[in-house]
Parts: C-alpha cells; sequence; structure tokens
C-alpha cells in the first residue's frame, strides 16, 4: 500500500484515526509487508504483499494470523505480540 492510504484508514471496528504505521519493507514507495495498529482497541491489521488486510475478527483465521506474528516478531511492538486483538502469542 502507499503511505498515502493512511489519511483515510480508520479501524474497521471503533472507528479509530489514524493508525500506526510499522513499515517491514518498501520497495518503490510501496509498503510491501508491515502492520497497521489500532491504539484504541489494540488491533492490528497486516500488510501482505502490499494489501493491507482490514477485516473484523470473525473474518480473520487464527492459524494466519499467528504466522504473521511470528514472521515479524523481531519488528513488531510487545504491545501487539502479546495483546494483539484479535489474536496473539500470549501463553
Ligand atoms: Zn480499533
Amino acid at each position: 500500500m502507499r503511505k498515502k492510504l493512511l489519511d483515510i484508514l480508520a479501524c474497521p471496528i471503533d472507528k479509530y484515526y489514524p493508525l500506526e504505521l510499522i513499515e517491514f519493507s518498501v520497495k518503490d514507495d510501496v509498503i510491501v509487508d508491515g502492520v497497521l495498529i489500532c491504539n484504541k482497541c489494540n488491533r492490528y491489521y497486516p500488510i501482505i504483499d502490499e494489501i493491507p488486510e482490514m477485516l473484523p475478527d470473525e473474518l480473520r483465521t487464527k492459524e494466519r494470523e499467528l504466522d504473521f506474528l511470528n514472521r515479524w516478531k523481531e519488528k513488531l511492538p510487545e504491545k501487539v505480540i502479546y495483546e494483539g486483538k484479535p489474536f496473539n502469542l500470549k501463553v
């Protein structure tokens, strides 16, 4: 996604705005991998292959989200890894 999109994205659950962006990899000014974080409800929204996945909880799959968290563990803030919604790595 392009960074500019951040200007219009809000959390789909509580409409909180703006979302916090953490970039993992960027190519030609396009964010390829990253995460969007809602600092109101502590939900995170993965950016995978340039696409921000802004889905409500019931359409998200635990396995996919945990794969994402594990893959980017080094770059994600602890609040997402251990307290992020709807799924996190807290045992
Ligand atoms: Zn939210």
